[in-house]
This record gives structure tokens, C-alpha cells and sequence, in this order.
């Protein structure tokens, strides 16, 4: 059995850490470091969902676009994720509306439901070649009580208009090939990608749009050129070159540093560990998520598992602050791999990884414009890959004035930048080993 498992060194290096999705990934676009000064109009800063679709919106609507990352496009969470699109975030619309009132909460609510549509016809319009497949999204419920709040929900979306099933025990076990659940519902919305080819075929349109992306490339500092009387941004580089830009687009989520003051200590940064089998024989697989569904179940400590287009098994769940330094770190994902589907007998697993999600206090995503020509994405909570998509959409509108996202049609709340108090004590949880979990009940 060989063990691909990501160790400290791994994930300190520029390469791309060792997963099923570097394995198997569409080829990397070429994204040379950036050594001698350029200008822009926009200055995006990390190659993630956020950054690359923010470029390619931008691109597409004649700015003058440069993206740097300090690893390669998708070496942070977008090449490392469950590939699970679900264009939800952790509140329900009628959640959201008492949060925020109707006003603005329903053009959020339109966003996000929207946002899955925005990832398929990206795909479909740019030919990206990341295995997309549109089943649908299973959570799943343990007890009765668990999935009476499940139905809630997916009435709720029924209410607006989305296509949605409710699973009793039955359907669920016919579906999902386990008898481990009560029920559940599946949102007809969502779907699975491969989500570091995914980002690649992003940073591909980008650059056919005209944006340039430069890897291995990290803004170190950003100063306003009050003296050139323009307010244009200056990045200074790790490479020793620098960036002017009209507007700067911080796009670091889970890997942001210490870049823009305060930033860092509004995100509680959480490993989030995954697992993939070799592939399953046909009749073992096709007894599993038959249609190609992504699932996931409903307890804080969430579990998420797909297949991928091969027939490996998935299974990905909560990590703890410290990156992972031995396979056995990934232990309890496996015995719950195994827990679920006693029928396919001790597994084979052939990658290990992780990857750092951002979480917010509040569990909403944070949109920042803490001086002018700086927008900051970030706190995708776990759920980026439509969420992030739109950011990029919406936030290309409000900085050229066109399309989805211009003026007051910007869909997301834009906040403050506001520390998490006694947010240091994260290192002390990293040094006790503490789930992060603990810590979200802390402040939560
Ligand atoms: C293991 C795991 C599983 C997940 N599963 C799912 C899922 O199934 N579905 C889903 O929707 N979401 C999932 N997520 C969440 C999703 O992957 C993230 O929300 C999303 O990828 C965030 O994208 P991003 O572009 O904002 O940030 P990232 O993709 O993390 O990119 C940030 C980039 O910023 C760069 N950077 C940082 N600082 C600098 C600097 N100073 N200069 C230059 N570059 C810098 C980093 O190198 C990095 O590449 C998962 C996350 C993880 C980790």
C-alpha cells in the first residue's frame, strides 16, 4: 500500500502537495514567477477559486488583470477540496432573511442559490475538463430529529422554486448503499468536480481572457502611492519586483497571512482532512451512489464522501489545527469509510492529504473594503467552490461598474474587518492537539 500522505515539508513547499487530484489532474497553465515591475488595473492576490474567477470576470470585461500566488494556481484549498458543489451556505433562507431582513437577504439568497449553475456553465462555456457530474447533493441524517430538520430545510428551497427529494431510511439506503441513516434529502442544485482541474481550466479562460497569473510569486507588502497623487496600490514582491494596481483583490482565505493588518484573526484557519481508496471493483461501486450524488452528514463533526469518475471512494471530515505527520492522523476517517460500507470489507487507501479552510465567527462569508481599492474575499466556511466562484463573478461587477455585482446589485454584506477576540489562542489549541471544533464552541 503506498502511502501519499502530505507532511509539514510538503505543505511548506511551492509543489503541489501529493492527493488523488494532483494525481489525476487536467495539465498545470503555465504560470511563471513575475520578476520584473508591471502595472495592472487589478492586482488579484492568491490562485484559488476566489482570485481566478474574480481574474477571468475582470479579464472578460476588459481589465487589465494580474494574479499572483506565493504556490502555484490551486495549491491552497480550491486544488485540495471534496469537490462537492453546493451552492448553500450554513443558513437556511429563512435564516437569512431574519438575520438580514428581506431586502438584503434575498439577493444573497439568489447568489448563492445560483451559484452551482454559475460553476456547471463556467465549465460547459470554457470546456473545462474537471469530470463534472450534476447528481445532486445528499445530507444525510442519523436520527429522526436530525432529518425532520433535514425536510425543514429542503422545504424551505422547494418554497423557491429548487428541485428537491426527501428520503425516508429506504430511499436512502437504496441510494446511498448504507443502512446507516434515518434519511435525509438530496438538493437537486448541486454536483461534483475535480476540483484542482476545475481550477486549472479557471486559470486557463483567465489567461485566454487576457489576465497574466504568475505562480511562486508572493505579494510580501502592499503601501498606497499617495505621492503619485492617483491612490494606486504598490505590491512588493517576494520575487523583488512590484505590482501597481488601481485596486488590489485579497483572495488568501485559509492560507491568509500577515499581509493586511487584523485579516488573519478574523479567520479561525482549520485543516480539513480527506482520504480516497483505490478503485472499488464496478459491482462494489455501482452499489454506492449509483447516480453519482456527493454526500454528507449532519452532526458538527461532519462527514462528506463522494466517488470519484473512476470509482474511488472519498470520505473527508474534521482534521485538527496541526498538519497531518503519519497516516494514522487519517485513522478515524477510514474507520468511518469502513463503518458505512462493512459490505466492501477493509479498504485500500492510495491518498491522504489535507487542506486549510477559513471560518468565520459569524459563519458567513466576509467581504472586506477596508481602504479604498482594496476588496478582501475570504471565509468560505468549508464551502467554496460555488461561493467562491460568485465572489469572483460579483466582485469583477462592482469594481468595473458592469454586470452581475455592479452598484447596489452586489449580492454579499461587506463588513469591517473585526479580530475574533483572544484569537492567539488558536496556537495554544494547535500546541494541546484540540479539535478546532472546540475552540468554534468557545466563541461560537
Ligand atoms: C480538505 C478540504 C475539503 C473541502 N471540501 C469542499 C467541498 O467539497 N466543497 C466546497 O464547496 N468547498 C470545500 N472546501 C472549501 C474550499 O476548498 C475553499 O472554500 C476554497 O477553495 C477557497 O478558495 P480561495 O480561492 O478563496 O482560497 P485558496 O484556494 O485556499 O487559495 C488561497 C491562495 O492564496 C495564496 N496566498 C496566500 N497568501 C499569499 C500572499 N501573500 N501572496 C500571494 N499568494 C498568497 C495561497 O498560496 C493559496 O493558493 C474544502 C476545503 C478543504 C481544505
Amino acid at each position: 500500500m503506498t502511502h501519499h500522505t502530505m507532511t509539514d515539508s510538503a505543505m511548506s513547499g511551492r509543489a503541489l502537495p501529493p492527493s488523488l487530484w494532483a494525481a489525476t489532474a487536467i495539465e498545470a497553465p503555465p504560470a511563471p514567477a513575475l520578476t520584473a515591475s508591471a502595472r495592472a488595473d487589478v492586482l488579484v492576490i492568491g490562485a484559488g477559486f476566489t482570485g481566478l474567477s474574480t481574474a477571468l470576470h475582470l479579464a472578460e470585461q476588459g481589465a487589465a488583470v494580474r494574479v499572483v500566488d506565493s504556490h502555484q494556481p490551486g495549491w491552497g484549498a480550491s486544488g485540495r477540496n471534496g469537490g462537492q458543489v453546493n451552492p448553500t451556505l450554513k443558513y437556511d433562507p429563512d435564516e437569512l432573511v431574519r438575520k438580514f431582513g428581506a431586502a438584503r437577504a434575498e439577493p444573497l439568497i439568489d447568489a448563492i442559490s445560483g451559484s452551482a449553475d454559475l460553476v456547471f456553465d463556467l465549465i460547459a462555456r470554457h470546456r473545462i475538463d474537471c469530470q463534472p457530474v450534476r447528481a445532486g447533493w445528499l445530507q444525510l441524517g442519523y436520527t429522526a430529529k436530525a432529518v425532520d430538520g433535514m425536510h425543514a430545510r429542503a422545504r424551505q428551497w422547494e418554497r423557491r422554486g429548487v428541485k428537491v427529494e426527501m428520503l425516508n431510511r429506504d430511499a436512502v439506503a437504496r441510494r446511498v448503499g448504507t443502512d446507516a441513516f434515518a434519511g435525509g434529502w438530496l438538493d437537486g442544485r448541486a454536483g461534483a468536480i475535480q476540483p484542482l482541474s476545475y481550477t486549472r481550466g479557471l486559470a486557463n479562460a483567465a489567461q485566454r481572457a487576457g489576465a497574466s497569473i504568475h505562480g511562486d510569486t508572493a505579494v510580501v507588502s502592499l503601501a498606497r502611492q499617495a505621492a503619485s497623487g492617483q491612490g494606486r496600490w504598490k505590491a512588493t514582491l517576494s520575487t523583488g519586483a512590484t505590482v501597481e494596481a488601481e485596486h488590489v483583490v485579497i483572495a488568501t482565505n485559509g492560507y491568509t497571512g500577515p499581509l493586511w493588518p487584523g485579516l488573519s484573526s478574523t479567520l479561525l484557519t482549520a485543516n480539513s482532512f480527506i482520504v480516497a481508496t483505490r478503485r472499488l471493483s464496478s459491482a462494489a461501486a455501482d452499489a454506492i451512489l449509483a447516480r453519482g450524488e456527493t454526500a454528507s452528514t449532519s452532526q458538527r463533526l461532519l462527514l462528506y464522501f463522494r466517488k470519484d469518475s473512476e470509482g474511488r471512494l472519498l470520505m473527508g471530515g474534521r482534521g485538527f489545527f496541526a498538519d497531518p505527520r503519519s497516516p494514522d492522523d487519517f485513522a478515524h476517517l477510514e474507520r468511518s469509510l469502513e463503518l458505512l460500507f462493512p459490505q466492501l470489507g477493509p479498504l485500500d487507501y492510495a491518498y491522504r492529504w489535507s487542506g486549510r479552510i477559513a471560518v468565520t465567527r459569524d459563519f458567513m462569508p466576509h467581504v472586506h473594503e477596508p481602504a479604498p481599492g482594496v476588496t478582501v474575499a475570504v471565509g468560505c466556511n468549508g464551502r467554496g467552490i460555488a461561493l467562491c466562484t460568485s465572489f469572483g463573478k460579483h466582485i469583477a461587477g462592482r469594481l468595473t461598474g458592469e454586470g452581475a455585482g455592479a452598484g447596489d446589485s452586489f449580492p454579499y454584506p461587506i463588513s469591517p474587518i473585526v479580530p475574533i477576540p483572544m484569537h492567539g489562542l488558536q496556537r495554544f489549541y494547535v500546541a494541546a492537539g484540540v479539535a478546532w471544533y472546540s475552540l468554534l464552541d468557545r466563541f461560537g
